[in-house]
């Protein structure tokens, strides 16, 4: 059986592992495309442009969804971010998966638009454990933290409505199982459901 590049969403609270689990996945899967996202928020220390996101001013960020240059797009945190089309399509035409790290918002446009992306939703062991890996990744002050927290819970409730959900546990295992199921979803369309927990 042929194998298809899919559109794969990956959702989660912040500082769930999403970054973690995926930087694995590109590693042992080269061919995948991460997409980078624009935004309008200010680069964390260490973060570096048009690796981790495509940093613009609110002008630039207008103009372009002017343009009709964004496949979806959000207001998160207060700050403005979407992915660009030129991130998306070029790979896919390629024959290589494309995969959105987006949040739960931006999961549900991308549905919409992409009836046959595959949304994934990646699920802390506990909302204790959520929060000690926000606070010892200690990129946010407090008052991030609990807007991330308080987020976090509104997401983990929506989640229902995905296609898959991964507990990131054990991050090996976590990364195993998101492996397996891109590997699924490319060679049979996902058809059997035995990725699901
Ligand atoms: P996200 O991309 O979802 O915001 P990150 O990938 O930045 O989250 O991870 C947040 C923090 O949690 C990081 O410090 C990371 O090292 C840690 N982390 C990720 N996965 C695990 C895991 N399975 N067990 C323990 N810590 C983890
Ligand atoms: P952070 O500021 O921690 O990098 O990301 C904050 C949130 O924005 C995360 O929930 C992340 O998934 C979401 N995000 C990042 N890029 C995009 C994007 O292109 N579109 C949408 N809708 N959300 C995004």
């Amino acid at each position: 059986m042929g194998r298809s590049p899919r559109l794969f969403v990956f959702s989660g609270p912040s500082g769930v592992g999403k970054g973690t689990i995926l930087k694995q996945v590109l590693k042992n899967r080269s061919e995948l495309h991460l997409t980078v996202s624009a935004t309008t928020r200010e680069p964390r220390p260490g973060e570096v442009a048009d690796v981790d996101y495509h940093y613009l001013s609110e002008d630039a960020f207008t103009e372009l969804l002017a343009k009709d240059a964004f496949l979806e797009w959000a207001d998160v945190h207060g700050h403005r971010y979407g992915t660009l089309l030129t991130e998306v399509d070029p790979y896919l035409e390629q024959g290589n998966s494309v995969i959105l790290e987006i949040d739960v918002q931006g999961g549900f446009n991308i549905r919409k638009s992409r009836p046959d992306a595959v949304l994934v939703f990646v699920d802390p062991p506990s909302m204790q454990e959520l929060e000690r890996r926000l606070r010892d990744r200690a990129t946010e002050d407090e008052q991030t933290i609990l807007l991330r927290l308080e987020n976090a819970r509104r997401e983990i409730e929506l989640a229902k409505n995905y296609d898959v959900r991964i507990v990131n546990d054990s991050l090996d295992e976590a990364v195993e199982r998101t492996e397996a199921l891109i590997d699924q979803y490319e060679n049979d369309g996902g058809a059997t459901d035995d990725v699901c927990d």
